[in-house]
């Protein structure tokens, strides 16, 4: 089994409906511990990136479908977590190059080099607090996945899992990077909205790929 450019599409369209449903409460996580906008802004992007899906250029691949979510996420989210996601899926796209089916490798390579454009943007590492608290444990999973044989949506699978156990392993933890970082023992018990909103984007993929 392989994943192609209807993956890509039901991924943002799904994408756009968790992150539209869960805007109020990434902004409470985000007035917790930063300036209350994570699901706005968010939201914002995601809206303006289903705007270009709906009229998707002819002869996309699911590298430049990825790359456009990238450059619109760029220019229409303020804030972090645009250029970081922005950059997410821009490296996650370049991975993948001009493939027209994903296997369970490249699902792989689109994930590891999603999470390395966010660390070459934010040099955020795990226990920072930050939505690499997420992303890496999803990394690792996927990388344990496909190594033992596991098809692409069991590789999402497990990717998204460990992404929803990491978002809630920021809750102890005292921030490093981010405006999170400014309250010092004041960010502790509370969980990282970045990190919730990336679980929430990789269970989405792999709902996307269970279809
Ligand atoms: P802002 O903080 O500018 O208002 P958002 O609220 O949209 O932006 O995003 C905040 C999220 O961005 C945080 O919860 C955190 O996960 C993420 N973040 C901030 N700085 C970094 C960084 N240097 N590396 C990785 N992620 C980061
Ligand atoms: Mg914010
Ligand atoms: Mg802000």
């Amino acid at each position: 089994m392989t994943l192609d450019l209807s993956w890509v599409t039901t991924w943002v369209d799904d994408t756009v409906a968790v992150v539209s449903d869960n805007r109020l409460r990434l902004s409470e996580l985000d007035r917790e511990i930063g300036d209350g906008d994570h699901g706005e802004n968010l939201d914002r992007g995601f809206a303006a990136v289903k705007a270009k899906f709906d009229a998707l250029p002819e002869g996309s691949t699911p590298g430049s479908a990825l790359k456009l979510v990238a450059t619109t996420l760029i220019s229409t989210v303020g804030g972090a977590s645009g250029p970081l996601l922005g950059t997410a899926y821009l490296k996650g796209a370049q991975a993948l190059g001009d493939a027209a089916e994903l296997d369970a490798d490249a699902v792989v390579a689109l994930l590891t080099a999603a999470r390395d454009g966010v660390v070459l943007r934010g040099k955020a590492e795990v226990g920072d607090k930050t939505m690499i608290d997420a992303w890496t444990p999803a990394v690792d999973a996927a990388t344990a996945a496909a190594a033992s044989g596991a098809s692409p949506a069991a590789v999402l699978r497990a990717a998204a899992d460990a992404a929803v156990e990491g978002a809630a392993s920021t809750e102890p933890l005292v921030a490093r990077k981010g405006r999170a970082s400014y309250l010092g023992d004041r960010a502790v018990g509370h969980r990282d909205p970045g990190a919730e909103s990336s679980s929430l984007i990789l269970i989405a993929a792999a709902e996307a790929a269970e279809a």
